[in-house]
């Protein structure tokens, strides 16, 4: 087989963890005999210092015709003051309105060797592993209208929460569709109790059930969700939830597991590439020091692998890699604490390679 990846490094540590990735991904390709034509191009504030714009068309069209994207991380201090779509962040926001992935999957997983980082006690998180859906390219982000208006009493301002059920219901049967694949349990979080929209949501999962009678599905307002994430995060399989209660909840957690630098996301669309990419930004404080921890973005690749190029076993082969590097001790400098000697960059992409 042979597949086309745009790779778009972007800015900070995204170049050096990307950098890890392709390393890695020529063994894999080696391994499991397949091939991949990779073009890279720049977005956030590298697109900006080349052409004047953080999302240029040239890089527009080379995802396009790509099957896959993979990403680093985009802005930095050199690029904080210039006008909000100008920004290295609206290069971003447009790529994935661009290439339609409505579908964010954040995988959730407390590594057992790394619990001492959770803020939480080891027999609360113990155990987590779970995967929130979110939906990406609808909801309060993007509804219109979207304005203030001067009143005689002051300021007036409207946000638009609007869905269609199509656009429901195609984040909804992505989530069944996972947890079919995992322990069959589905959190569909929303605010019943007060949204119309979240009424409507709630009709479409139920009615999405009725064609998967193994999966076990609970309703849970947001509120009580957030809750239950620091409470009992164990009780969670796949949690499923509208653009804006997605984003809060999957910062919550994130923050967790105590690892940042091990947590990977896939955006998915219908038809085109997906884009996938760390949970981490670009580390401006540790860029170009060959410190950053690549495992994020090798867990990026093994999402790509598994949902874009359907490469399964590679995708798992790689997973399993990374984590039992992981159990065999080995750390980058932001897991490394007093009890672990700190690897390079390219020093922990080498025991990755040593363990595929
Ligand atoms: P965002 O881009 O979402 O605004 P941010 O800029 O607040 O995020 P990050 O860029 O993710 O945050 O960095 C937060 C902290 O975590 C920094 O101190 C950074 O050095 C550290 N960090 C983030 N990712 C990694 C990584 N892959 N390896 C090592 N340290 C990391
Ligand atoms: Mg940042």
């Amino acid at each position: 087989m042979q597949y086309r990846l745009a790779v778009l490094p972007g800015d900070g540590i995204g170049r050096e963890v990307t950098s890890a990735a392709l390393t890695v991904l020529k063994k894999i390709e080696s391994l499991f005999s397949f091939s991949t034509e990779v073009e890279e191009a720049d977005i956030g504030g590298a697109a900006i210092d080349r052409f004047g714009h953080p999302l240029p068309q040239r890089t527009v069209e080379i995802c396009q015709a790509s099957d896959a994207v993979l990403l680093g991380a985009v802005g930095g201090p050199k690029w904080d003051n210039l006008p909000g779509d100008l920004r290295p962040e609206a290069g971003l926001l447009g790529l994935r309105k661009t290439l339609q992935v409505f579908a964010n999957l954040r995988p959730i997983r407390v590594f057992p060797e790394l619990m001492d980082a959770s803020p939480l006690k080891r027999e609360v998180v113990e155990g987590s592993h779970f995967i929130i859906v979110r939906e990406l390219t609808g909801g309060l982000y993007f509804g219109e209208p979207k304005e203030r208006r001067q009143t005689a009493n002051g300021l007036e301002v409207v946000d638009t929460l609007h869905y269609t059920e199509d656009e429901i219901e195609r984040i909804v049967r992505v989530a069944f569709d996972l947890a079919t694949k995992r322990r069959g349990h589905l959190t569909s979080v929303d605010k019943a109790n007060v949204l119309e929209s979240s009424r409507v949501w709630r009709e479409v999962v139920q009615r999405v059930a009725l064609d998967y009678p193994q999966v076990q599905v609970h309703h849970q307002l947001v509120d009580s969700a957030a809750m239950m994430m620091v409470q009992k995060p164990t009780f969670f399989d796949v949690v499923v939830t509208e653009n804006l209660f997605g984003d809060i909840l999957s910062d919550e957690a994130a923050v967790i597991t105590g690892s940042l630098g091990m947590l990977p996301s896939a955006s998915l669309s219908s038809r085109g590439p997906g884009l996938y990419e760390p949970v981490h930004g670009s580390a401006p404080d540790i860029a170009g020091q060959n410190r950053a921890n690549p495992l994020a973005t090798l867990l990026s690749l093994s999402m790509l692998l598994e949902h874009s190029f359907s490469q399964h076993e590679a995708a798992s082969v790689l997973e399993k890699s990374v984590l039992s590097v992981i159990s065999q001790g080995y750390r980058t400098a932001d897991l490394a604490g007093r009890h672990h000697q700190a690897l390079s960059t390219t020093e922990m992409t080498e025991r990755v390679l040593a363990a595929l």
